[in-house]
């Protein structure tokens, strides 16, 4: 039973401090955007900021522009605004790569680190619902390293801290689940074992108050695309504790992570700090673009920032919780996120046996947006920044719609896609 009506979902859009905010995104008319955790929506800004670059800094500054329009500082300049939204330090992450190529870069450290200072550890301790990129680069270094890579669920982490473990690494919010891992506790329970920690922000960066800094976390790699609005295939970011950001070389050596690229020298000297994590030639026009989609998160800051984003987030989430099971309690949708709102990302997940895919390619032709996980995982994402009350009322109506008319049971719905 629901007693909320769509007048009260208007009631608080117009009382929502926060509201403003969506006036900095291009959405579709036709469109109710629920997959910000996989692709953020376009920044208003981006196309005249990319035409800008291509034209002006490129075009006409040709590659003078390196140091009169700053590209060279991009990675540092943008992973400084970043570091506000995830309690790091001025200076102590840059924007780089992939999330999968950074989290190559610090697990490496991390396990280098530890075989350093502890040569019998030989397990990497991660979750088995993990993303699956994660686990292939970790099972790979694990190969690389002689050891092993161990796999378990999230309430059997604390068992397994023990003294075979060299480096536990967790996504924050789990991309299926919207579950949150408590970086602060297990990062804590990880060192008092000895272990290092590495933590994958995609899913928490921009979508909830992170604290880098406070949970003393080891290695951290993030997300340009997802909560940051970054664009398609935006770099990623990675940051390292200063305790441990000296201590090796990364295993991309690259250049532009040399102490003075343009000394063209021909043995590699690591520059200072996180800046050897860089690798190759900064992607300009990329940076540019997630420089835009930044922007709009730290628009949030005089409104409350991260704090105001995070309780209108849980707000948008517990009404669609509310509203799905009581509008569509007799179509087998299991909540499939966390009940309790201080253990749930900004998303909210429903497992329904069978048909899953095609429930949410239904919705999709209705335009509302969000994605299916193999095998049973409907996932919707809810980037307070953009999403409305309304969006939410409308966008169950819709599900409502789908399955009262059996409309989902149709042939072109059972298609898949290359990308779900
Ligand atoms: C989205 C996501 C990635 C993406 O990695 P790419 O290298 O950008 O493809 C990695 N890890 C997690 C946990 C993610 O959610």
């Amino acid at each position: 039973m629901t007693t909320l009506t769509r007048h009260d979902c208007e009631r608080l859009d117009a009382q929502d401090t926060l509201a403003t905010l969506r006036h900095q995104f291009s959405i579709p008319d036709d469109v109710i955007y629920l997959d910000g955790n996989s692709l953020g929506v376009l920044p208003v800004t981006a196309a005249a900021r990319a035409a800008q670059v291509v034209t002006q800094e490129w075009g006409v500054g040709l590659i003078r522009s390196w140091n009169t329009a700053g590209w060279m500082e991009l990675p540092q300049r943008i992973g400084n605004k970043i570091a506000r939204l995830v309690g790091a330090v001025e200076g102590e992450l840059v924007v780089t790569d992939s999330t999968s190529v950074n989290l190559f870069k610090v697990l490496s450290a991390a396990l280098r680190i530890s075989q350093a200072d502890a040569p019998k550890r030989d397990v990497i301790l991660s979750e088995r619902s993990n993303f699956p990129t994660d686990l292939y680069i970790a099972e790979s270094l694990a190969k690389q390293h002689g050891m092993t890579l161990e796999l378990v669920e999230a309430d059997e982490i604390p068992a397994h801290l023990n003294e075979r473990l060299a480096v536990l690494m967790l996504t924050q919010v789990n991309y299926r689940t919207g579950r949150v891992n408590d970086m602060s506790a297990l990062t804590k329970a990880a060192h008092q074992a000895d272990a290092l920690t590495v933590w994958d922000l995609a899913h928490s960066a921009g979508a909830l108050p992170v604290d880098l800094t406070g949970s003393g976390a080891d290695f951290a790699v993030g997300c340009g695309y997802k909560y940051l609005n970054g664009g398609p295939g935006a770099p990623a970011f990675v940051w390292a504790n200063p305790r441990h950001a000296e201590r090796f070389w990364q295993p991309l050596a690259g250049w532009l992570g040399h102490a003075a690229p343009f000394a063209f020298t021909s043995d590699y000297r690591p520059a200072a700090g996180i800046n050897r994590y860089l690798c190759g030639t900064p992607p300009v026009i990329s940076l540019a673009v997630l420089e835009c989609g930044l922007d709009t998160v730290l628009a949030a800051e005089p409104l409350g920032g991260m704090q105001a984003l995070r309780a209108k987030s849980l707000a948008l989430t517990e009404m669609f919780i509310e509203l799905v099971e009581a509008r569509c309690s007799a179509h087998g949708f299991e909540l499939a996120s966390p009940r309790d709102p201080a253990l749930r990302g900004s998303q909210v997940s429903f497992a329904r046996d069978i048909g899953g895919y095609a429930v949410m390619q239904a919705l999709i032709a209705r335009g509302v947006i969000g994605d299916f996980r193999a095998p049973d995982i409907l996932r919707f994402g809810f980037t307070p920044l953009y999403v409305r009350f309304i969006d939410v009322w409308d966008a169950v109506e819709h599900l409502v719609q789908v399955m009262q008319s059996g409309e989902w049971k149709h042939a072109r719905f059972q298609v898949r896609s290359a990308v779900t």
